[in-house]
C-alpha cells in the first residue's frame, strides 16, 4: 500500500514550485463559520439581502451591521496548525505562494508573506470608485458605513455576490498553477469555481497534486496523486515533520 504522507513529502521535497490552494475547511478548523451549507452564515442571512453588491448600494447601514457582527466574530479566531504548517513550508523555500477562498487572514497571520486572495479580505475597506483601501478597525467604526475622502461610499473588501473576482488574482492564481510542478488542495472541494479549476489546470500542466481534506471529493477520485485524510490542522505538520526528517 502507497504511503501517501511519504509520496507527498518526498514530491514536495523535490519540487521546484510548490503552490497551496486552500478553502473554507481550513477556516472551520479556527472556528470560522461557514458560508455556505447547513448552518451555514447564508442560511440564516440570505446573501440577496445581506451579500450582494446591489443590496449594499441599496441599503448600505443594514449590509454594514451585518458586516461588523461577522468581522467581530472573525477577530478572536486564530490560526490553526495547518495554517502555520504552510507558513512553515513557505519559509523553507517550497511553498511559493499560498490561493485562498477565505477572507479572514488567517495565512497572513501564520506568516504568510506571499497570500493571493480570490475573495479579498475581510479585514480591510476598500472605496469601489478610487480602490483607496482602509483597515476595517471595529472601534473606529459606528453604525453607519464610512465615506472615502473622494466622497464614494466605502465597502469591505471582499469580493460580494454579484461582483466578479478582481483580475489580479484570477491571473496570479492561474499563472503559478501553470508554473507549479506540486499543488496541496487544502480544505476545499471541487465545487468552488474558479479555485476548484485550479488544480486540474495544474495537473493539465504535469503536476502532482496533494490533497488535504477531511472527506474524499470529486479530486480524490479523478486529480489526487496523494491523498492526506484529516483535518488540515493534523495532516499538514505531520507532513512538515517528514519533510525535515528526509532532509
Ligand atoms: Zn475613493
Amino acid at each position: 500500500m502507497i504511503d501517501h504522507f511519504r509520496e507527498a513529502a518526498n514530491a514536495l521535497q523535490r519540487a521546484a514550485c510548490a503552490v497551496a490552494v486552500t478553502g473554507a475547511g481550513m477556516s472551520a478548523e479556527s472556528n470560522i463559520p461557514t458560508f455556505r451549507g447547513a448552518g451555514g452564515i447564508w442560511e440564516k442571512y440570505p446573501p440577496h439581502e445581506y451579500a450582494t453588491i446591489e443590496a449594499y448600494n441599496e441599503n448600505p447601514e443594514k449590509v454594514w451591521k451585518f458586516w461588523l457582527e461577522l468581522v467581530a466574530q472573525l477577530k478572536d479566531s486564530k490560526p490553526n496548525p495547518g495554517h502555520y504548517a504552510l507558513a512553515e513550508l513557505e519559509r523553507m523555500g517550497i511553498l511559493k505562494a499560498v490561493v485562498t477562498q477565505n477572507v479572514d487572514n488567517l495565512h497572513q497571520d501564520a506568516g504568510s508573506k506571499i497570500v493571493i486572495e480570490y475573495h479579498g479580505n475581510a479585514k480591510w475597506l476598500v472605496c469601489p470608485r478610487c480602490r483607496h483601501r482602509d483597515p476595517l478597525d471595529l472601534s473606529q467604526h459606528g453604525d453607519s458605513p464610512p465615506y472615502c475622502f473622494c466622497g464614494t461610499l466605502m465597502k469591505p473588501d471582499v469580493v460580494m455576490f454579484g461582483e466578479p473576482i478582481p483580475s489580479q488574482p484570477l491571473v496570479e492564481a492561474a499563472r503559478l498553477a501553470e508554473s507549479c510542478d506540486v499543488l496541496l488542495v487544502v480544505g476545499t472541494s471541487a465545487q468552488v469555481y474558479p479555485a476548484a479549476s485550479l488544480p486540474v489546470f495544474a495537473k493539465q500542466n504535469g503536476a502532482y497534486i496533494i490533497e488535504a481534506n477531511t472527506e474524499t471529493t470529486d479530486f480524490t477520485r479523478t486529480i489526487t496523486d496523494a491523498f492526506l485524510h484529516g483535518p488540515a490542522g493534523e495532516t499538514l505538520p505531520h507532513l512538515v515533520e517528514l519533510i525535515k526528517e528526509g532532509e
